[in-house]
């Protein structure tokens, strides 16, 4: 008889809040039989670890510990959460310096390691990170990506859905662009079980719908959480676990993870959020849904703040 493999590996760098929330949602789930915890401050990590570790008799076994580069090996994804956030009034890309270094000095060494790894770039500013992180690696496009807008679009469809009095889980509208302050919510394509917003809205009797004040919301929502709790990491936490089982389960699904976009909507050499299909080779397919001439034009906008950033990072 056959015995059959253990589950999936997966490695976390960096055990702050939001490495610390994904580990506690992943080991949850069940979605992996290992969990190695990397951080510059290993008794944090061995505290996360430990605290993490005496759930045991209430999930499915997991075996979650603290550990080093070294201890990545045969991971199946690593997660790359290290590094500063943001301080109340700091945007995302005010991080960038301290951020890019810290992943120039522990992305090789884990390339060492973990060769063959999907590598989930989450500390910001994401679009950046992940854009320095292909060009150190070298790797494929598919196998660096960031979490990108994978949460501002979950903000926009439970503010759509709240709208409309649904399930968010039957709304389909993206967030595009950065993950920060230039990011493009794309009305025109946004709808409810198929049927067009607008035609939605008027089916049902609501009032017109406010865009501009929800795309306000949207994209200030972390610094309205930064400002009274001092951090966002519940909802990342399950982005990372979702953007884990899609790649895990070789789900294919649609997923506004950011990464290398050439030669589409006029842009060029840049890392950004677009629907893309994620599966079990990571992020396989970029799609190009059709927008408006302003969606289109907003986007090569936040292509371009972007770029500038990454320019001054010295990429
Ligand atoms: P945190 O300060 O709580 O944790 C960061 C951890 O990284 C710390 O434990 C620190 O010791 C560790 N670290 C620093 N340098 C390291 C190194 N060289 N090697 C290993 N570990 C190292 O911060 P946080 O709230 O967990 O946020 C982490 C990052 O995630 C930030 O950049 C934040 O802006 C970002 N974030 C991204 C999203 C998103 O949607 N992409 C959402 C929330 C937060």
């Amino acid at each position: 008889m056959v015995k059959l493999s253990k589950g999936a590996k997966i490695a976390i760098i960096g055990a702050g809040l939001v490495g610390s929330s994904a580990a506690f949602s992943i080991m949850s789930s069940g979605l992996a039989s290992d969990l190695v915890l990397v951080d510059i401050n290993r008794a944090k990590a061995e505290g996360e670890a430990m605290d993490l570790g005496d759930a045991a008799a209430f999930i499915k076994p997991t075996n979650v510990y603290a550990g080093s580069f070294e201890d990545c090996q045969d991971s199946n994804i690593i997660v790359f959460t290290a590094g500063a956030n943001q301080k109340p009034g700091e945007t995302r890309l005010d991080l960038v310096h301290k951020n890019v270094n810290i992943l120039k000095e522990s992305l090789p060494q884990l390339l060492k390691y973990c060769p063959n790894a999907i590598y989930l770039i989450v500390a910001n500013p994401v679009d950046v990170l992940t854009y320095v992180a292909l060009k150190i690696s070298g790797l494929p496009f598919n196998q660096i990506f960031g979490s990108g807008t994978v949460l501002d679009t979950s903000r926009f469809r439970a503010e759509v859905a709240d709208y409309c009095n649904v399930d968010p889980r039957n709304v389909h509208a993206y967030i595009v662009g950065e993950h920060g302050d230039s990011e493009v919510p794309i009305w025109s394509t946004a709808d409810v079980a198929g049927i067009p917003l607008e035609q939605f809205s008027k089916l049902r009797g609501l009032k017109p719908i406010c865009r501009n004040e929800i795309a306000r919301r949207v994209s200030t929502a972390a610094y309205e959480i930064i400002q009274r709790k001092g951090a966002t990491y519940y909802a990342i936490a399950v982005s990372i676990k979702r953007i884990c089982e899609t790649i895990l389960r070789d789900e294919n699904s649609i997923l506004t993870v950011s990464g290398m976009v050439n030669d589409v909507y006029g842009i060029q050499d840049c890392c950004l959020s677009l629907p893309s299909i994620v599966s079990g080779f990571g992020r396989e397919k970029v799609l190009t849904i059709s927008m408006t001439e302003e969606e289109e034009a907003a986007l090569r906008n936040s292509a371009q703040v972007l770029k500038e950033v990454i320019k001054q990072a010295g990429f």
